[in-house]
């Protein structure tokens, strides 16, 4: 693949990984490309990262077409790696698809990124828990106010370097506050695409829990508002008498790439794993009566966070001990693991960047 490339003046010095915020250190260069009617996509290029320049009537501003991917990439014995990227090009056209935007090719979006990702090689941390954190986006840039699917969309990949969230040795655990007024997403809607309209309306429960004491919202169905659906922007998973339990995708989950991990190992490694409509209730009695020993959330950002404390309407439940559970420890080992191929990968799930 031959990529335009255009350099940049200067390298920026690099940060010290251990001392910036998630998310907010980028790196030398970017990925754009651009869609029109007319060419499709194209103009596919590695540039400096470096601002845009948009006219204030530029749709997404306006109606938030708008979807991103999340993805990490890893250094071992010196070379990048990737986990399972195709999935991440697969659920950014479902996303694309939903909005009434413009799919992209698979292949040459992967390809762009791996592009990108040897010029910036230098910029992978290889400390434990440390990635570079990959962040593909595509937005509505057609200049009209009008009320119609843009005709023309960016297609972006910026990339940040970012440290363990958590302690050193990986786990660390979590509160979360059972949102009980607000819902995330409903079924019919866009809780299944990565939308940037799904994360803006969640922020409002977000800062109420925190005001609470808990760190994430365990979020409700948004039809009955009685079935578990996700923690945060993670999926959930429940060990309930040492099976796994995971809510069904119904259309407003998000279809994690770590949900289906761990779906496809635990199952290799023996461990009956369900995916069912999960009552509140229900759950509620399971932490009550002690069957329910563990609860955790996945995504690609903690790989798994495990819970400590769980409020349901108002009740604050302890979860097992309280401690990071063995299953959890063993989901978040596992994972790691097979990113960093200190682990077995059995399932050809890291792909190698060269
Ligand atoms: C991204 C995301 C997840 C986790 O997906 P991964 O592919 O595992 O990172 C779960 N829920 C929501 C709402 C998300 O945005």
């Amino acid at each position: 693949m031959s990529l335009k490339f255009v350099e940049r003046q200067q390298l920026k010095e690099k940060p010290n990984i251990k001392e910036v915020a998630f998310g907010t250190t980028f790196t030398d260069y970017m990925v754009s490309a651009d869609y029109n009617k007319d060419d499709g996509w194209h103009d596919f290029k590695i540039i400096p990262y470096e601002p845009l320049s948009l006219d204030p009537s530029t749709a997404v501003l306006h109606y938030a077409q708008t979807v991103f991917e999340g993805l990490k990439a890893y250094k071992v014995d010196g070379e990048t790696v990737l986990f399972r990227p195709e999935e991440n090009f697969k659920r950014l056209n479902r996303s694309l698809e939903r909005l009434s935007m413009p799919k992209i090719d698979e292949n040459q979006a992967l390809e762009s990124l791996i592009e990108l990702l040897k010029i910036e090689k230098d910029w992978v941390p290889n400390g434990k828990g440390e990635a570079l954190y990959i962040r593909p986006v595509v937005f509505a840039t057609s200049k009209s106010i009008n009320v119609l699917p843009s005709s023309e969309y960016k297609f972006l990949i910026i990339l940040s370097p970012v440290g363990g969230l958590f302690s050193q040795d990986g786990l660390g655990t979590t509160k979360i506050y059972t949102e009980d007024k607000y819902v995330r997403a409903v079924r019919g809607g866009v809780g299944e695409a990565k939308f940037g309209g799904n994360y803006a309306s969640s922020m409002l429960a977000q800062e109420y829990a925190n005001e609470k004491g808990y760190s994430q919202v365990l979020w409700l169905d948004g039809v009955e508002q009685q079935y578990l659906e996700e923690v945060g922007a993670m999926n959930i998973f429940f060990v309930k008498n040492g099976e796994l339990y995971t809510p069904k995708l119904n259309g407003s989950i998000l279809p994690g790439v770590t949900r289906k991990s761990i779906i496809e190992f635990a199952r290799d490694r023996g461990y009956t794993v369900h995916e069912d409509r999960i009552h509140i209730d229900d759950f509620k009695k399971g932490l009550e009566d002690g069957s329910v020993t563990e609860v955790f959330g996945a995504g690609t950002a903690a790989v798994v966070a495990p819970v400590s404390h769980l409020n349901i309407h108002g009740e604050e439940l302890k979860v097992g001990d309280g401690e990071v559970g063995p299953v959890a420890k063993e989901i978040y080992d596992t994972l790691t693991g097979i990113q960093t191929k200190r682990v077995e990968d059995k399932f050809n799930w890291v792909k190698e960047v060269k």
